[in-house]
């Protein structure tokens, strides 16, 4: 397994997690935000690194 791909919020390996999603920073559209299953089920909330704009709300 090489792939090591982490999730903006709390950095969970999301490489074999079948929920997650990754989608373009709705405000910027710069960055990836990258969600686990874990955190879309929590709402735990993301930050980009680019803008500052945290969601989901
Ligand atoms: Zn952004």
């Amino acid at each position: 397994m090489s792939d090591n791909v982490l999730s903006t919020a709390g950095k969970e390996n999301i490489a074999n997690d079948t929920g997650a999603v990754m989608f373009a920073c709705p405000k910027c559209g710069f960055e990836f935000i990258i969600r686990s299953s874990g955190e879309r089920k929590n709402v735990t909330q993301y930050t980009c690194p680019k803008c500052g704009f945290t969601g989901p709300n």
